[in-house]
């Protein structure tokens, strides 16, 4: 049995409520008589959890950092365009599929791109790279929180 004890989803051990009289909606751990809000008995109804799914500008964004510092150094004529253009396309690419391994991919490609841009401006792929990251991990726990609302049976619609 998975333990539900898990801190970090502590706000899913709740259900979402609404009032049928005032229609405010509460975060509540178990059904209650009384409406929080308004004092009234017997009003709270269970309302389905909306779960969005997380937005992809922060993948466009590591996409447009890998390729800013592609072309840059492409421009600038310390790197053959070639080596430097087609592994970037690639890496920014990969990141638009959203997935781990396209994610790995823009990590890897950003710092072989900061390390050919150095300081200052290794600034730019570093960033790419760390929203690259920050985008895994907000796909990872929106799986994590559609897993566990399928498992505990609530009903949710995706936004
Ligand atoms: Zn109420």
């Amino acid at each position: 049995m998975k333990s539900r004890r898990c801190c970090k989803f502590a706000e899913l051990e709740t259900r979402l409520f609404r009032c049928t009289d005032c229609n405010r909606e509460f975060r509540l751990q178990a059904w209650k008589a009384v409406c929080p809000s308004c004092g009234r008995h017997y009003t709270l109804v269970p309302v389905e959890e909306r779960v969005k799914g997380p937005s992809p500008a922060y993948a466009y964004a590591s996409a447009l950092a890998i390729l800013a510092s592609a072309t840059y150094l492409s421009l600038s004529g310390t790197q053959n365009p070639l080596i430097v253009l087609v592994p970037s396309v690639v890496g920014a690419a990969l990141v638009l599929t959203r997935s781990r391994g396209g994610h790995l991919a823009a990590v890897l490609v950003s710092a072989v791109l900061a390390v050919m841009l150095g300081l200052p401006l290794a600034f730019i792929p570093v960033a790419g790279a760390a929203l690259a990251v920050y985008d895994e991990y907000r796909i990872t726990r929106y799986k994590l929180v559609r897993q566990r609302l399928k498992g505990s049976g609530m009903k949710y619609v995706e936004a």
